[in-house]
């Protein structure tokens, strides 16, 4: 089965780009996936082909207009979940990403401006989506992220020895730290352990190792994990965002 990619954008020509080349444009080669485009603009019903207007209430910037955009969501073809790119969003997560990568495809709406007009979503099922806690200038940066991750994870893209099972996420923890040759590097030497062949005390270490660096570096995932609340120096919870 092709997974279908349809991207609702203001900018087509940004399309494939990244998504044409390595891992991503060989399966795009092969079939494994396909890529739509769809120019938002085309969909303007005025003669000077608007796509926005100003924000109601007054304020900087343009916003894209309803009837607009819902036109353009209304050609989509097939039956597939309609994701819209949105600081304002639920945080894309890796257990998402597998969900889309195991159904039909995707539709991605690409925002530009101050974004959507609020009831698009109202009006059509779509489903507002962040790629992180910072401002793009617009949705098709998020899109290619949207897009990457679910195309890796397609059958036959890894190819049968990285399955992604073992990745950063997976488990709700962040993976091991990686290594490779040479052994020793400016003076850093691949830990003992490693290189010692004994595969029950590495997969130990490699436990070990995601849990601190995890605890560490992202107590939110840590806590949901199930490990200990990570104190801050003061002694008090770290506030942990959900
Ligand atoms: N006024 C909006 C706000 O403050 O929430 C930001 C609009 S942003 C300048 C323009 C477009 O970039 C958005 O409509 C969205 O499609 C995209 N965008 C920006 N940041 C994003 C993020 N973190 N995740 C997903 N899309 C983002």
């Amino acid at each position: 089965m092709t997974f279908a990619a349809t991207v609702l954008t203001l900018y087509p020509e940004m399309f494939p780009g990244p998504l044409g080349i390595s891992l991503a444009g060989r399966a795009l080669a092969e079939g494994r996936w396909s890529l739509d485009t769809v120019q938002i603009r085309d969909f303007a019903i005025d003669r000077h082909r608007s796509v926005d207007d100003t924000p109601a209430g007054g304020g900087a910037g343009m916003v894209l207009k309803p009837d607009v955009l819902a036109a353009a969501v209304d050609s989509v073809s097939g039956d597939v979940p309609v994701l819209a790119m949105t600081p304002r969003g639920k945080p894309l997560t890796q257990a998402r990403v597998r969900e889309l990568a195991a159904g039909p495809g995707v539709a991605v709406l690409c925002g530009r401006f101050e974004g959507f007009d609020e009831r698009i979503f109202e009006g059509r099922a779509i489903e507002p989506v962040s790629i992180g806690d910072y401002v793009l200038s617009g949705g098709e940066i998020g899109a290619f992220v949207l897009l990457d991750a679910c195309i890796r994870l397609l059958p036959g893209v890894m190819g049968a020895a990285s399955s992604g099972e073992d990745e950063s996420f997976e488990t709700g923890l962040l993976e091991y730290p990686q290594y490779t040759r040479p052994v020793t590097w400016e003076g850093r030497t691949i830990p003992e352990v490693l290189r010692s062949g004994d595969h029950a005390k590495i997969d130990a270490w490699r436990k070990a190792r995601a849990e601190e660096d995890t605890r560490l570096r992202r107590p939110d995932l840590w806590e949901r994990y199930g490990g200990d609340p990570v104190l801050s120096p003061s002694g008090a919870r770290q506030k942990i965002e959900e």
